[in-house]
């Protein structure tokens, strides 16, 4: 068959799957000869770069189209530390340029149809479609300037398609009573302790049960990560639904790693099915974190962004991606991550909003040793109006080991460990997990004690027995604490 087909067996998958007309290839040609060493483009066929500060974002290895992840270090990308992270560099334009309005657009996935082939025809072809010609007559502008009617008439609908039609809008939830057992909580306005159970190596349930039932009277819901690290495990939605057989609220996560369109939306339909109403929406870590020999790690169908939108359509439209209705629609709580120290306040702002608008109801922050270096991202969010719109609640962790310490310090983007805690640990000794275990105690007070601060997330990274001593220890310093979930 190659022979038949020279080179098509190799054929990079950003060039069009099927053969295109004599004229749009020699319009791709010249496309990618201009737009390729001027702006980075990749041929994705749809294009962004007036959203991105002409700089192309498929330069990112996970091609998220809508804003970095947590991984970006100091500006540069985790996945590839040798680069700059493309979406940092794309904010630190915008910022020159007065253009940080347009990063807060909800922007589409790839359409694969389109992928590889050129994008100026079909300007000229929307053009000549909504009669463009008129925007030259002035009498026909009707006072607007031909910028405004060009971005409305032609970029507007080849960027936002019907199946997607994104905004910068605030979508509040269509929906009126809480959605989950853990919405109803942080909706009550008490201080929310949630934890989250590693997912077990193995097919046994035993452990990952009783882990389940040590935690429940501790927490209001349980997370469930999603082959974290990209390491395969048993899968969050498993592990969810064996939560809430018994009794427990779980927050399913769902990494866009590991997952397509289609597979996000059958995922969030099934999981609610069988009891899971809290989803957290995730890009997951890079296959590149993971253990070898490494999956795909080119490109991401969907990012969190867009997943939010997604499952958030689905809940308040009841509609499928594709427009199909759905008669049952799925009752859903949704939330993201935040990573408060990996991007400068304002530009986590930019990030924040867009996920709130997205969908996005309750934040989980990745882990945080120290509560005041908060402050300013919290001032942030404060300042332009979110606090109001989401729940945050903050990552905290029993340190186990000094080594676990200096790991989280060197190896993980966004999380550092004060030089005072890792004193206090080595100067603990034996006495370390005691330590350990009051370190976390005094954090949960403080971080109960700040503004715009609805909860605890507590990640025992395996050491699920430490969240009842920690709970139990914190519960002596203020109230409301223990037992958080009882009843819930
Ligand atoms: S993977 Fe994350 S850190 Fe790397 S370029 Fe993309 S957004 Fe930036």
């Amino acid at each position: 068959m190659a022979v038949f087909t020279p080179l098509r067996r190799w054929q990079p998958s950003f060039r069009p799957f099927s053969r295109q007309p004599a004229g749009r290839r020699l319009l791709a040609l010249t496309e990618r000869i201009v737009k390729g060493p001027l702006f980075g483009c990749r041929m994705c066929g749809n294009c962004l770069l007036q959203e991105t500060a002409f700089i192309c974002h498929m330069a990112c290895p996970k091609g998220i189209r809508n804003g970095p992840c947590g991984g970006v270090n100091d500006g540069y990308c985790y996945v590839d530390p040798t680069r700059r992270c493309a979406w940092h560099l794309i904010y630190e334009r915008s910022r020159r340029m007065h253009r940080e309005h347009k990063l807060l657009e909800v922007l589409p996935p790839v359409d694969w149809d389109r992928a590889g082939t050129e994008t100026w025809g079909e300007v000229v072809r929307t053009a000549r479609k909504t009669g463009l010609g008129k925007i030259f007559i002035p009498s026909e502008r009707r006072g607007r300037t031909m910028g405004s009617l060009l971005e409305e008439k032609v970029f507007m609908p080849i960027r936002q398609p019907d199946w997607w039609k994104g905004d910068t809008e605030y979508h509040p939830p269509a929906v009126t009573g809480p959605q989950s057992a853990l919405e109803r909580e942080l909706r009550s306005g008490r201080f929310v302790v949630t934890t989250e159970v590693t997912p077990p190596l193995t097919a046994a349930t035993a452990k990952l049960r009783e882990k389940i039932l040590t935690v429940i009277p501790y927490v209001s819901a349980i997370n469930f990560t999603d082959g974290s690290s990209a390491v395969p495990r048993m899968s969050s939605a498993a592990c969810s639904a064996v939560a809430a057989s018994l009794g427990a609220d779980p927050v399913m996560q769902i990494s866009a790693r590991d997952n397509n369109r289609n597979s996000l939306q059958s995922q969030a339909i099934g999981a609610n099915a069988l009891g899971v109403n809290n989803i957290l929406c995730l890009s997951g870590d890079s296959p590149r974190v993971g253990p070898v020999p490494r999956g795909n790690m080119n490109i991401i169908d969907v990012d969190s962004v867009q997943m939010l939108w997604i499952l958030r359509r689905m809940r308040d439209e009841g509609i499928y991606l594709d427009g199909r209705e759905i008669r049952n629609r799925p009752k859903l709580f949704l939330g993201a991550a935040a990573s408060p120290f990996a991007l400068d306040p304002a530009m986590q702002a930019i990030r924040i909003r867009k996920k709130i608008n997205a969908g996005a109801q309750f934040l989980q922050t990745n882990l945080v040793f120290d509560p005041d270096r908060l402050d300013p991202w919290l001032e942030q969010l404060d300042k332009e109006g979110l606090l109001d719109k989401v729940f945050i609640l903050v990552g905290i962790s029993p340190l186990k080991s000094l080594s676990l310490a200096r790991y989280l310090n060197e190896k993980i983007p966004g999380v550092t460990v004060p030089e005072r805690v890792m004193k206090r640990l080595s100067d603990a000794g034996d006495r370390l997990a005691e330590e350990s275990i009051a370190i976390t105690a005094e954090i949960l007070v403080r971080l109960k004690a700040k503004k715009g601060i609805s909860g605890a997330h507590i990640m025992p990274l395996g050491w699920e027995d430490a969240l009842p001593m920690i709970i139990e220890k914190a519960a002596h310093e203020t109230t409301d604490l223990k037992g958080a979930g009882q009843g819930s």
